[in-house]
């Protein structure tokens, strides 16, 4: 922000306007005194000057003075003499000269215009105050009709005789105002230097400021431009004063600056893109709980951009207002669960809060750290399921079989009608759940990847026949007697080389042939069908049976899933069948599905890759 400095806010102004003032200060005071002492001097000579004349005209007019107090007639006329004196004296800054008696009668005046008065008494106050004084009286007086200054003297004269009788008094006024006006003048020219001394000081004062100042005024901009961000510029040091020592900081600074700005910013970068490429969203807040930063995965969770997510509430944005608050969060940073939807796939994030703290402990906002947790709760879930489902199918056999031994012990042993049946049934039952737990091991071997595929260049269709074959001995063996049974081959013409491992591909078939007759109580045609494409061998099995409800289709290759519990028990089904089915199929890179219909009945559909032999590859 640039701030401009006012006129007299700036240093030059200031610098300026004090060594000025300096100036037109000690010019006042050296003025005042010089002149106040000028003028001293100037008027006590004027006036020891004029003295000086009074006295030289007292001793010459004194014997005509006397002359004219003894009143005898002389060859010469006193009073004439005193006045042809009086008009020799006069002149000469001299304005008025008078001689009074002893009578104070005006004997002489030299100014002409005031001959009139010759004769008369002296009506002048101060002529009386030398007489009653008996000493000079000295006094300034204004010029009634000029205004001007004048310096009167009134001197009056004593007889050289013995008595020293006083003969009369002299009168002089002279004009002073011609010293005034010296001084007026010299004060002019004083004046004059001192206008002239303070525009050169103005002049110099500003060049020299100007020359403090400009060093100041680029370390201003350069300031300027590093709190702008721009470290580019350097600072020309003038020299080693403080000024040129504070210009080589800023440069320091200015470097420093710079090296730290780059710092943040690398870190800033990092930051950012280590929250950008995170498999977990991030969000953080100020110390209220809005949010200010959200990452990328963050949005994608919580559905919502970066405009629309800063500035809310996190817990509001999280939607668990009515669940937690503020304060839990800040006393104990617990991890919360919360259901969400990413891209329209409902999800289980777990949130996981934690502060950021000051140095001194001051909160100033929490982060919010979410960890899709979805394929791990489903895990979970399916192994807790997993857990009871184990544990319910082995209590069952295991219940069945301890009431026929109880029996059995409570000497049903010695029936030899009954002991043989609930012999037979303890051992269906164990051999139930030998299978179950070799199923159960065969799916602990794939999950742990350690069930190896033994693989062969199988004919698929031979062996597709072949299992086919064998079921239609089954169904016509003494077990099946009475039940319509019927199994129809949809077949290809030619061999289907496919690489399987056989045994386990006919234990696939196996099953699926078994369910088809387990859930077709009633008969029915099952037909067995073959057909190829181009990267693909599809096999499907249909039967006329019971069909599976549409909602339990998918789930019919989970672990221990049954769409009927007791029939399946009944049927000595584990309910692993399936499941086992559907990840050897996976093992050998193909799929497993199901179509059905209720009561009418179910196709299971199997497909594996397979890559169609060329011709020479046969004889290569
Ligand atoms: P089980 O040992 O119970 O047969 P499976 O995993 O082989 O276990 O089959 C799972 C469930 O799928 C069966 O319990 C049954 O409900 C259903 N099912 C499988 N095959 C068929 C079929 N062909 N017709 C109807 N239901 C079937």
């Amino acid at each position: 922000m640039k701030k401009k400095i006012r006129f007299y806010n700036s240093i030059n102004t200031k610098i300026v306007f004090v060594i000025v003032l300096l100036l037109v200060f000690a010019l006042q005071l050296i003025g005042a005194n010089f002149i106040t002492q000028i003028e001293r001097q100037l008027v006590a000579n004027f006036q020891e000057d004029r003295q000086v004349q009074m006295n030289f005209l007292e001793s010459t007019i004194l014997p005509f003075l006397e002359l004219e107090s003894n009143g005898e007639d002389n060859e010469v006329d006193p009073i004439q003499e005193i006045n042809s004196l009086l008009a020799d004296f006069s002149g000469n800054g001299i304005t008025e000269l008078q001689v009074v008696n002893e009578d104070l009668v005006v004997i002489g005046t030299s100014d002409s215009t005031q001959q009139n008065i010759v004769g008369q008494l002296s009506d002048d106050m101060d002529v009386r105050q030398a007489l009653l004084s008996e000493s000079t009286v000295p006094r300034q007086v204004i010029d009634p009709v000029t205004s001007n200054r004048r310096w009167k003297v009134v001197e009056p004269v004593y007889s050289n005789q013995e008595d020293g009788q006083f003969l009369g008094a002299i009168l002089m006024e002279s004009n002073i105002e011609t010293v005034y006006n010296q001084i007026s003048q010299i004060t002019w020219i004083f004046l004059q230097s001192s206008a002239v001394a303070i525009i050169l000081s103005l002049v110099l004062a500003n060049m020299v400021s100007r020359a403090l100042t400009k060093p100041i005024k680029e370390m201003q901009i350069q300031t300027r431009q590093i709190a702008d961000g721009d470290y580019s510029g350097t600072l020309k040091v003038y020299g080693e004063d403080e000024l040129g020592q504070l210009a080589s900081l800023i440069n320091d600074l200015s470097d420093d600056v710079a090296e730290a700005q780059e710092s943040i910013d690398a870190e800033r970068r990092r930051l950012n893109s280590v929250l950008t490429h995170m498999t977990d969203g991030v969000v953080a807040t100020d110390r209220r709980g809005k949010i200010i930063i959200i990452n990328d995965m963050a949005q994608t969770m919580l559905n919502l951009s970066e405009e629309e997510a800063t500035g809310e509430n996190l817990l509001s944005v999280l939607d668990v207002e009515e669940d937690i608050t503020l304060r839990t969060i800040l006393e104990k940073q617990e991890d919360y669960l919360i259901n969400a939807t990413k891209k329209g796939v409902p999800i289980i994030l777990r949130a996981s809060f934690s502060l950021i703290q000051r140095e001194s402990g001051f909160i100033s906002g929490i982060v919010c750290v979410l960890h899709d947790v979805t394929e791990q709760e489903r895990i979970d879930e399916e192994r807790k399921q997993f857990v009871s489902n184990v544990s319910h199918e082995l209590r069952t056999p295991l219940t069945s079989m301890r009431s026929y031994i109880e029996a059995l012990a409570d000497g049903a042993w010695e029936d030899p009608e009954l002991a043989p049946r609930f012999l037979a049934v303890t051992q269906n039952e164990t051999d139930r759940m030998i299978r179950m737990i070799q199923d159960l091991l065969h799916l602990s071997r794939i999950d742990s990847g350690k069930s190896n595929l033994d693989l062969e260049i199988v004919d698929m269709n031979e062996m597709v026949d072949h299992v086919l074959n064998r079921f239609e001995m089954v169904i016509h063996s003494a077990e099946y007697q009475g039940k319509n049974y019927q199994i129809k081959k949809d077949l290809l013409k030619d061999a289907i080389f496919v690489e399987v491992d056989p045994d386990r591909m006919i234990q696939v078939l196996d099953n699926i042939m078994n369910n088809a007759i387990k859930y077709s109580p009633d008969g029915g045609t099952i037909t067995g069908r073959m057909k190829v494409d181009s990267d693909y061998v599809v096999i499907s099995i249909s039967d006329q049976g019971m069909g599976i409800p549409q909602a339990d289709l998918h789930k019919i290759f989970s672990r221990f899933y049954r769409v009927d519990r007791a029939r399946s028990r009944a049927m000595g089904g584990s309910g692993l069948g399936l499941a086992i089915s559907k990840e050897v199929v996976e093992q050998h890179g193909g799929q497993i599905w199901a179509e059905s219909t209720e009561g009418q009945g179910t196709t299971f559909y199997l497909s594996l890759p397979y890559v169609p032999f060329e011709e020479e590859d046969e004889w290569v």
